[in-house]
């Protein structure tokens, strides 16, 4: 690509190239990726972008060599963390009777967290093997968008699935259509102004994955939001691990997922606000509603 895929500029210049991760942790590294920034939106992505990953995309077959693990307890517990993070600083009340759908629901997890609050709740997820496991915990499934002119959701939420779409502009517009007049969408993904790319040399690779198409900072997806015909109700910074989790790079310069920690909760919670505060976090959740 010669220009920025999202906002067609053609001030893109290279910001890494090398081994990027292919997958999940623990996943081989795979050598020959770059990585371009957009000066004009702030915009960073995978230049070009994998051939193979959006074919993976399309055949629906994202979860297929986990559909074994299904039923697994400690998948659903390597998952179910995370999910209550985005419930957490999200706020639960958002989604008391609410009609939610979860775009790119994966295994349902974090509708499986809201399912006793939310009055209805819906997993779309390209890989159709999830199909029998969403029907049997009580949630609707998608295999694609659901037919706009029928179904209107009060709540969709996109968690850590935004990095993974060709267009995230003509994607948020799809969703824009399934969205209730006074509904709300809420956007978390991966922040490519994550301090770990800074203070850990052997996470930069690690941050950087094949499937993931686009690193966005809260300009660069506020941006997308904004163009897709959005505005937006609040931004936030939120970080995923913990304190401990540094420490385990800083020994082992590998990733630790997060571990129990030899620190007390003030000290914990004080790293985690400081990331949060100076927008050093792990992740960006920005919730947004129809522009009026
Ligand atoms: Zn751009």
């Amino acid at each position: 690509m010669n220009a920025c895929p999202v906002c067609a500029s053609e001030q893109i210049s290279e910001i890494y190239s090398g081994p990027v991760r292919s997958a999940e942790p623990g996943s081989p590294f795979t050598d020959g990726y770059r990585i371009d920034l957009c000066s004009t939106c702030s915009m960073i992505f995978l230049n070009p972008f994998p051939k193979a990953v959006l074919e993976m995309y399309k055949d629906g077959d994202y979860w297929k060599a986990r559909t074994d693990d299904l039923k697994k307890k400690e998948f659903v517990n390597k998952f179910i963390r995370e999910q209550l993070v985005w419930l957490n600083r999200t706020g639960a009340h958002e989604f008391v009777n609410e009609s939610v759908l979860d775009v790119g629901c994966g295994h349902g997890i974090f509708l499986d967290v809201i399912r006793n609050i939310a009055e209805r709740t819906a997993g779309m997820d390209v890989d159709i093997h999830l199909k029998p496991h969403l029907l049997e915990r009580g949630h609707e499934y998608y295999p694609n968008w659901p037919d706009e002119e029928v179904e209107k959701f009060s709540r969709i939420v996109l968690f850590n699935t935004l990095e993974h779409i060709e267009d995230p502009v003509s994607f948020m517009k799809e969703a824009s259509k399934r969205l209730t007049a006074d509904g709300k969408v809420m956007i978390g993904v991966p922040n490519a102004a994550d301090f770990m790319v800074d203070v850990v040399e052997e996470y930069i690779p690690f941050f950087y994955r094949k499937g993931h198409l686009y690193y966005f900072s809260m300009d660069s997806l506020r941006y997308v939001l904004v163009k897709a015909g959005y505005q937006i109700i609040s931004e936030k910074f939120v970080h995923q691990y913990n304190l401990m989790n540094l420490v385990g790079w800083a020994k082992n310069r590998s990733p630790q997922g997060v571990p129990v920690s030899l620190f007390d909760d003030f000290t914990e919670e004080t790293f985690i606000a400081n990331l949060e505060r100076e927008g050093k976090a792990s992740h960006i959740l920005i919730t947004a509603e129809l522009k009026s």
